[in-house]
C-alpha cells in the first residue's frame, strides 16, 4: 500500500490523470494540468473551466473566518484561475455540504458574500448542488470563463531569456493566517483577550477576503502584452515557478530581493521570527499572478507599480534558483503537501 502523503497532491493529481481515459473530444484543447480545462469552440474564444474546493478544518477556521468573507474568497480563488489562463469568468455553480448546526442565517450571510464576488468579478451564479454534511461546511465551485484564442496563457509555453514577472507582493496572506491562528490561541486562553489587529488589517484582509486579479487581464490586453506562460499564485511562488519551469522545460533564476514583499510582511515576518522571503516562497494563497514574458516586452511595463519583474527563465531545466545579491544560488525547492 502507498499512502497518499507519500505521493504529494501534486503525484497523487498526476496519478489520478493515468486513471482516467484519455481525451475523446477534439473540442478537449487542454484537460488535467493547468489552471483550467480549455475547451474548443467555432468562434474566436476557448471556454474555459475550472473547480476549487473549500473544506472546513481544512481550508478554514469559522471561529475567526466570517461567511462572508468565506463565500467571497469560495468565488475569488476559482476566478483567480480565470485570470491564470489570461480570461474572464461568466457563470459559475456553487455546490454547498452544510451540516444541522448551521442556521438559514448563516446561510444567508455566506450568499451576501457570494454575490458581492460575483459582482466584484461580473460573473452570472448559474446553478449548484445543497446536501446536508455530517461535519461542517464544504463549498466548491466550478466556474466557466473565456479567452480569445489567440491571448491564451498555459503554463507550458515559457522560453529561455523569458522576464519572470509577479503582480502585487507575497507571503501577507500566510502571515495573516499565522496572526489570526495566534490571535485565535490568545482567545482561547481568554476569552476576555480582544484581539487589536488594526495595525496588520492588510495581512488579515488578504488572508480573508483575497482579491483575484482579472484587472491584469485586462491591463496586459491593453499594454499589448502576451505573457509566454502564465499561473496564479495559490501554493506559494516556490512551487508555482516549479510548476511553469518543470512544464515549459526551462530553469530560473529569481532574485530574492526582488520579490515584492508589503512592510507589514515585513514586520509581522519578524515578529513571528521567519524570513519575509520564506513567507513569499512557500506561504501561499496570495492569488497573485506568475507570469513571463518576452525580454522585448519588458519595456511596456517596467515602470507598472503593481507588476514585479523578480528573474529570468533559463535553458537548464535542472537549476531553478533564488540568487542573493551576492551572488549566492540556492535550488528552490516546493513544500510538502501543507494540507495533509
Ligand atoms: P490550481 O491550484 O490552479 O487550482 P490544482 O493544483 O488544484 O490547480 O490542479 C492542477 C490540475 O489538476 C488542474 O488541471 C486540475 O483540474 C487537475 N485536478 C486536480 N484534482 C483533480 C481530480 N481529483 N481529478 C481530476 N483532475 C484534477
Ligand atoms: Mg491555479
Amino acid at each position: 500500500m502507498t499512502t497518499i502523503d507519500s505521493l504529494g497532491e501534486f503525484g497523487l493529481i498526476n496519478k489520478i490523470s493515468q486513471l482516467v481515459p484519455p481525451p475523446r473530444h477534439q473540442d478537449t484543447v487542454r484537460g488535467i494540468g493547468d489552471d483550467a480545462a480549455v475547451i474548443g469552440t467555432d468562434g474566436d474564444e476557448y471556454l474555459l473551466m475550472s473547480s476549487d474546493m473549500l473544506l472546513e478544518g481544512v481550508h478554514f477556521d469559522l471561529m475567526y473566518m466570517p461567511l462572508q468573507h468565506l463565500g467571497f474568497k469560495a468565488v475569488a480563488v476559482n476566478i483567480s484561475d480565470m485570470a491564470a489562463m489570461n480570461g474572464l469568468p461568466s457563470q459559475l455553480t456553487v455546490n454547498i455540504g452544510i451540516s444541522s448546526r448551521f442556521t438559514v442565517e448563516a446561510v444567508e450571510e455566506l450568499y451576501k458574500g457570494i454575490a458581492a464576488a460575483c459582482e466584484a468579478y461580473n460573473v452570472d451564479l448559474v446553478g449548484g448542488d445543497t446536501t446536508a454534511s455530517r461535519s461542517g461546511l464544504t463549498i466548491s465551485v466550478t466556474v466557466l470563463g473565456k479567452v480569445p484564442k489567440e491571448r491564451i496563457a498555459y503554463r507550458n509555453t515559457a522560453q529561455p531569456n523569458d522576464v519572470i514577472c509577479v503582480t502585487g507582493d507575497l507571503g501577507a496572506a500566510y502571515l495573516g493566517l499565522q496572526l489570526l491562528e495566534r490571535e485565535k490561541q490568545v482567545y482561547l486562553s481568554d476569552p476576555t483577550m480582544q484581539p487589536n489587529l488594526d495595525e496588520k488589517a492588510y495581512l488579515v484582509q488578504r488572508q480573508l477576503r483575497p482579491d483575484a486579479r482579472t484587472d491584469i487581464v485586462h491591463e496586459l490586453r491593453d499594454l499589448d502584452i502576451k505573457p509566454t506562460a502564465m499561473i496564479d499564485i495559490s501554493d506559494g511562488l516556490a512551487s508555482e515557478i516549479l510548476h511553469l519551469c518543470t512544464q515549459s522545460q526551462t530553469g530560473a533564476v529569481i532574485f530574492d530581493d526582488t520579490i515584492p514583499i508589503d512592510d507589514q510582511s515585513y514586520l509581522a515576518a519578524d515578529e513571528f521570527k521567519i524570513s519575509p522571503v520564506t513567507a513569499a516562497l512557500n506561504g501561499g494563497e496570495d492569488y497573485e499572478l506568475l507570469f513571463t514574458i518576452r525580454p522585448q516586452e519588458f519595456e511596456k511595463l517596467k515602470n507598472h507599480a503593481r507588476i514585479t519583474a523578480i528573474g529570468y527563465m533559463t535553458a537548464d531545466p535542472s537549476q531553478v534558483v533564488l540568487a542573493t545579491r551576492a551572488g549566492q544560488h540556492t535550488p528552490i525547492k516546493a513544500q510538502g503537501w501543507k494540507h495533509f
